[in-house]
């Protein structure tokens, strides 16, 4: 099994190429969606978030209440850590029984927009960034979201940028062109690992 791991800037393209590979039928995990699963209500994750800041944070219905743990760890870096170091560990979980339970497949994909950050490259073969020149990330970023130039910038910056990831990167999606020109590059990168 080949795992690819798939990352990205803001608005640079990822969930465009992820989406092409899952209509090719190739398996893929999305880190992002299994973060929101984790914190659903009933799961283990929950409960361990529960045990350490209490039921304050659940909504009447025992969901977690987003608005009031970013609050909290908004006003208290601890608090932040800790909620990040649960979240992650019980997302790390998720993968890896996704892993196991695609040992057979030829090629699968972690679908992770924090990948290099998080330190996900351990567990890939390969790491695919799909790469767009600042100015760029910000131009599709205005037109998607209607966010200001300033708050797009201000959301890249927090980020590490596509120049360092590309550093970091195996194969570099460029994605200035036209979609078909990405899908192109896309397929030829599979063909490399499933001739
Ligand atoms: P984020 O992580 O910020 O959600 P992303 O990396 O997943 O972003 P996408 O959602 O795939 O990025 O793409 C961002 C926007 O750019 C979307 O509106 C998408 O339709 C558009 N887009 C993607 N590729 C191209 C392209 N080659 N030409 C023009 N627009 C594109």
């Amino acid at each position: 099994m080949t795992v690819i791991g798939l990352t990205g800037g803001i608005a640079s393209g990822k969930s465009t190429v992820s989406a092409y590979l899952k209509e090719k039928g190739i398996p893929v995990f999305d880190a992002d969606g299994a973060a929101w699963e984790v914190e659903k209500a009933g799961s283990p994750c929950l409960r361990e978030l529960t045990d350490a800041f209490g039921e304050g944070i659940l909504t009447p219905e025992g969901e977690l209440d987003r608005k009031e743990m970013a609050r909290r760890a908004f006003h208290d870096p601890g608090v932040l850590q800790q909620l990040n170091a649960i979240v992650h560990r019980a997302v790390e979980q998720k993968r890896d029984g996704f892993l196991a339970a695609h040992r057979q497949d030829p090629v699968v994909i972690l679908d992770a927009p924090l990948l290099l950050e998080c330190g996900w490259e351990k567990v890939t073969d390969t790491v695919w960034l799909v790469y767009l020149p600042e100015e760029e990330q910000i131009r599709r970023a205005m037109i998607r979201s209607g966010m200001t130039r300033e708050e797009v910038t201000d959301r890249i910056r927090k980020q590490m940028s596509l120049e360092e990831k590309k550093k970091k990167a195996q194969v570099v999606l460029d994605n200035q062109g036209s979609l078909e020109a990405l899908y192109r590059q896309v397929d030829r990168e599979l063909a490399r690992i499933l001739p």
